[in-house]
């Protein structure tokens, strides 16, 4: 039997175990796929601590993925060896209503790569056919793992906001996710891009790839400076990528009239709102986003390919899977020049 190491989650709290394990048999419809890159990402954090909820342990995590198609189930079409692919990560039925419609996230038996069904910190990972989107060589496997998720999940909650052209959009919190809701936004047709974090080196980067304006709350005060941008009415998108109380709440006051927030940060507790001044007397939106859709990818892809996304600065650190434990370390103590730590396989 051939086996693969492995970064197992086998107990809630507890670090990933390197484990050795035997490499997975795929399906008629399934690719096996040889994992070049793993992006780690802070849900990575949420399910090892049991804030979020992984259904079957052990389980490999990485949901954040890349690499080579290195077997093809009996009825699978269009995909060969050695072809390079980013996966979507949710192993959706594929026949749905929801499925059928685009809205593929909304599929009720989506089983996520990392949480209900092995994922990439590994050496193959089973996917069914359909998650694989090929790429070309002009993008490295790092920047392509971070496509599924660190670029598909903003792009899906902007997609969400519907940015029209001119529109203001404010962005709390440049991660991993942040740096690329910018350049989105950018892309979308936003005219002012307002970047907010507590770390100066984020802003920095923001600024870097397109963001017009920074506000650090640890010394701006955010509403005076969101009125000096704006000219005092406010932004007509904010997203929220943190999950804290306080986060969302500013997202939503510092939009204006008809304003829009996306929350996506992964926030379990409860927020204050007043229905009357938040909602019906400025006519806002708080909406939520979850994921991607198969759809996104393509576009994604290309904007990838047309260098309209710069991925050059995302990928900040690289390690290998035994290493896995010290990257999520780094993730959870917020290590300085923190963008994407991304586990790489040779
Ligand atoms: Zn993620
Ligand atoms: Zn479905």
């Amino acid at each position: 039997m051939k086996t693969m190491q492995a970064a197992q989650l086998t107990e809630i709290g507890k670090p990933l175990e390197v484990v050795e394990v035997p490499v997975p048999e795929p399906g008629a419809e399934d690719i096996l796929v040889r994992v070049r890159a793993a992006g780690i990402c802070s849900s990575d954090l949420h399910y090892q601590e049991g804030r979020s909820e992984v259904t079957k342990l052990p389980i490999i995590q990485g949901h954040e993925i890349s690499g080579e198609v290195a077997g093809c189930g009996k009825n699978v079409e269009g995909l060969k060896g050695g072809d390079r692919v980013s996966l979507f990560y949710l192993a959706t039925c594929g026949k749905c209503m929801m499925c059928a419609t685009g809205n593929d996230n909304y599929c009720d038996k989506a089983k996520m790569l990392g949480k209900n069904i092995d994922g990439g910190f590994a050496e193959f990972v089973i996917v069914p056919a359909r998650n694989a989107f090929p790429f070309p060589e002009t993008i490295p496997f790092p920047q392509a793992a971070l496509i599924t998720d660190a670029v598909a999940t903003p792009f899906h909650a902007l997609k969400r906001a519907a940015v029209q052209t001119g529109e203001s959009v404010l962005i709390i919190g440049i991660g991993g996710l942040g740096i690329h809701a910018v350049q989105i936004a950018k892309i979308m047709g936003a005219g002012q891009v307002i970047a907010m974090d507590l770390e100066d080196d984020k802003l920095d980067l923001a600024l870097k790839v397109g963001a017009t304006a920074a506000i650090n709350p640890k010394r701006d005060n955010v509403e005076d400076k969101i009125a000096a941008i704006t000219g005092g009415i406010g932004v007509n998108v904010a997203v929220e990528l943190i999950g804290l109380p306080i986060t969302i709440r500013q997202a939503i006051d510092c939009t204006g009239l008809g304003g829009r927030t996306v929350v996506v940060g992964i926030c379990p507790d409860e927020v204050i709102l007043n229905p009357y001044h938040d909602l019906l007397l400025r006519e806002r939106t708080i909406m939520g986003s979850a994921d991607q859709c198969r759809a996104d990818f393509p576009v994604i892809i290309e904007m990838a390919v047309q260098k309209r996304l710069d991925l050059s600065h995302s990928v900040s650190h690289e390690l290998p899977l035994k290493d896995i434990n010290k990257g999520l370390e780094m993730l959870k103590k917020k290590d300085q020049n923190l963008v994407r730590i991304v586990v790489t396989f040779p």
